[in-house]
Formats: C-alpha cells, structure tokens, sequence
C-alpha cells in the first residue's frame, strides 16, 4: 500500500506546474454521482487511487501549484507528508491529561464586554466571538485608513464613547497582514493604546506573522511581539501543509487557566512551568500528533530555509509590473507579499470599474498558467495577488503579467479601445 501511494504521489508531484490551476468545473455532476452508500465489501487500492488522482484530486484548486497566488496561498512542503505518515503510523494520543473540554466562564458582565476589530479583519474573529459567547453587538467594527489599516484614533474614540455608555471594552483584535489587501495594522500604537487602557491585545497573524522572520519588514511588523495572544498560520508562512495553525501567548498560565481540567482516571498533570501539555491548554484530550510536520521540515530544511523562502516572495518586483499595465490603479502596495488593485480609465462609473476588475481576474485565472482572485474593501472590487509559496517564482511572475495584459485585450476591448 505504501509504494502505491508514494508512487502516485510522486508522479503528481513531478506533474505539478502542468496541472489545471481552477479545475472546478461542471463539478455538479460530479458531487452527485459521488454520493454512493458505503460498500459492504472492500475496494481494491488501485481504483481508489486512481479515482482520488484522476477523478477528485484534479477538479479543484491546484493550491500547491507554482501558479497559485489567489488568496492566501499554503505551500504544502513535501517533508511534511512523510512526517505525518510516521506520525499516522505511530499514532500516539498526544494530548492525555484532560477529560473535559473547557468551559467559558461567563460573568455575569459579559453582555457589557466588548472587543475590537477593524472592518477588515477576518470573518474568523466575529466567529470565535461567538464561540465565547460574546455577541455580535458586542464586537465593534472600527473604520480603516485609506489604506485599509485600523484607526487608531477611531479606536480611541470607540473606546472612550463605550466607557461614557457603561459598557466594559476588553480586547482588541489587530491584523497583521489582512486577507483582503494585506495591511498590516498599526500594531505598535494599538498596543499603546491598549497598555494605556488595559485591554487584552490580540494580534492575527496568521498571513504575515511568519514575516517577522524577514529583516525589511521587521518595521512594518514592529508592536507584533507586544501581543497578549498571537495567531499564526505555519500552512500559510511556513507553506505546511492545511490545518498547521499556531496560537502563541505571552502568560501560558492564563490559558492553563482557562482549559486546565482533571479527573480521577487520568494521571497528575505535569509541572507546568516546566512541561507543555497540550490537553491543559485547550480544548481536546485525545489528539493527533502534528508535531512532525513542524519538527521534521524544521530540523531537516533548517531554519534558514524557511527564513530565505519568505525573505524572496515579497512580491514587490511582481507588484511594480502589475503597477505598470495601463489602467491598473494600485490600492494597496505589499506591506508583506499582497497587494491589490483596480481597473480604471476615465468616465468609468464605480459599478464598471467593479466589472472590469472582477473579469480581469476571471480571465486571467482562465488562462490557466497562474489563479488570482479578488475581494470587496473599502467598498470597491479589487484585484488581488499573493504571493507566497516556495514554488512561485519570477516565472510565474511573468506568466501573471502576460496574462493580465492578454486577459485586458480579451475582456475589455471596447472599453480599451475608447482610451487608445
Ligand atoms: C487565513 C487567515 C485566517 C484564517 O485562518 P485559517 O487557518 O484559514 O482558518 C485568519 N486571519 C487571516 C488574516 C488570514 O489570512
């Protein structure tokens, strides 16, 4: 079974930059057909796997492609598969101490709590908001800058107008590196601020934490290592593979705190300030065990490696020829490795530009060499690229620009010909 896979594996590999970067396509049919009752008798391996690399696999995004710089890219590093076969193997219960999930404790004052975000932050953040019982109304979105950053001003004032009103504010949620255009928020003065206020200083960093590992933009990143509690994503940054999600705080005793649990079955919690025990540190007891992804693509790479790989896709080569084609306005230069855009020319309405913008994506992805997206902010559509995995390089970077001058030509050639 395992030279089966592997093989399989291997060739789709080595097949990587050829496969179709959106193969979501007619995938209705698909999902229907999919839909079948678990077979009484066993299957054998090689139609399974020729189903999953010929049927499943293909008609979806190829994130793991060199092409792939729409979203928030994840790399899928190849080390770590090995890691996560022995660990699969092994299959140890790595979380053994705790019987009970935790229970938030709601005070009787958690309706008059509230926490802040900027309208840019992640839909992630009002979620877990929710998970903790705070309620929506009780999560203040405050305005950004032209540049998508959080005001800090606005802030202050949020927070002076919510004490006058007896409310209790208590965090806020800053974005290092936000989804939509990849600004980073002021973190250095919203810690100030929150020093000054007492409040608990929460940063996500899950797109651009890792880029503190990259001496120039230390400066942009500067406040990060302020936070009470820190969100990085090591699939994002350290381009593991899905589901490698770090959360990092400053006093591990709070968290210890809020998830610590015992029980009679289960044997004495270890000393805590000595020993890592995941199960008192959040909410699952029987676990899995994702230590060898980070342990042996760290230990086997080098440190170095990691910090080289981000160092190099800061896009801002990629960013200035984007900025080049005619009509491209750029909205949002990279701060880390994002940057985003619009179309437009003169005499064209918000609602065409929007149009134009959103087909200029379509038809670039369409092109099949690289996959970009978009996203609504600050009320307009804009164009979106990031980069980030270790695979993209300055010829992915030229295929982009290629295909957007080409993906002009075919969506807007009465809107281009007006202008030229
Ligand atoms: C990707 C992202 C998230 C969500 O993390 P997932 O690991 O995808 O769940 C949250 N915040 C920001 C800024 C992100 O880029």
């Amino acid at each position: 079974m395992a030279d089966a896979v592997v093989a399989r594996c291997v060739e789709h590999l080595d097949s990587l930059p050829t496969q179709p970067l959106y193969g979501v396509h007619d995938t209705e049919a698909l999902c229907r057909q999919m839909r079948e009752p678990a077979p009484a008798a066993g299957t054998p391996l090689d139609g399974l796997l020729d189903d999953l690399f010929t049927t499943c696999i293909p008609h979806s995004f190829d994130t793991p492609s060199p092409g792939y710089l729409a979203y928030i890219p994840g790399g899928g590093l190849f080390a770590a598969a090995p890691a996560d076969f022995l660990a699969d193997t092994a299959n140890r219960s790595t979380g053994i101490w705790q019987a009970a999930p935790s229970l938030v404790q709601l005070g009787a004052d958690i309706r008059l709590c509230v926490s802040y975000t900027s309208d840019q932050v992640h839909h992630c953040v009002n979620e877990s908001a929710k998970l903790a019982g705070i309620m929506p109304d009780r999560v203040h979105t405050i305005a950004t800058d032209a540049a998508f950053r959080l005001s800090v001003d606005a802030l202050r004032e949020a927070i002076a107008a919510d004490r006058a009103a007896g409310l209790l504010p208590f965090m806020v949620v800053s974005t290092a590196g936000t989804t939509n255009t990849g600004a980073v928020d002021p973190l250095n003065d919203v810690a100030d601020l929150c020093a000054a206020e007492g409040l608990w200083y929460h940063v996500d960093g899950a797109y651009g934490g890792f880029f503190r590992l990259c001496d120039d933009t230390r400066a942009v990143l500067r406040g990060l290592e302020r936070a009470d509690s820190l969100t990085r994503d090591p699939h994002k940054g350290m381009v593991m593979p899905y589901g490698t999600d770090a959360l990092l705080v400053r006093d591990g005793a709070l968290l210890r705190a809020a998830h610590a649990a015992t029980a009679g079955y289960l044997p004495d919690a270890p000393d805590a300030g000595e020993f890592y025990d995941p199960s008192q540190h959040g909410p699952d007891l029987s676990r899995g065990f994702p230590g060898p992804r980070m342990w042996l693509t760290i230990t086997l790479h080098g440190a170095d490696a990691f910090r080289a790989a981000i160092t190099e896709k800061r896009a801002v080569e990629a960013a200035r020829r984007v900025a080049a084609l005619p009509h491209v306005v750029m909205d949002a230069p990279p701060d880390l490795s994002l940057f985003a855009f619009h179309l437009s020319w003169p005499g064209a309405t918000l609602v065409q530009e929007d149009a134009a913008t959103r087909m200029l994506m379509d038809a670039t992805s369409r092109r099949g060499r690289v996959m970009v997206s978009g996203a609504v902010a600050g009320g307009r559509y804009l164009g979106h690229v990031c980069v980030l995995s270790f695979r993209t390089y300055a010829r992915q970077i030229d295929h982009l620009i290629d295909d957007m001058q080409a993906a002009m030509h075919d969506v807007l050639p009465s809107t281009l010909g007006q202008l030229q």
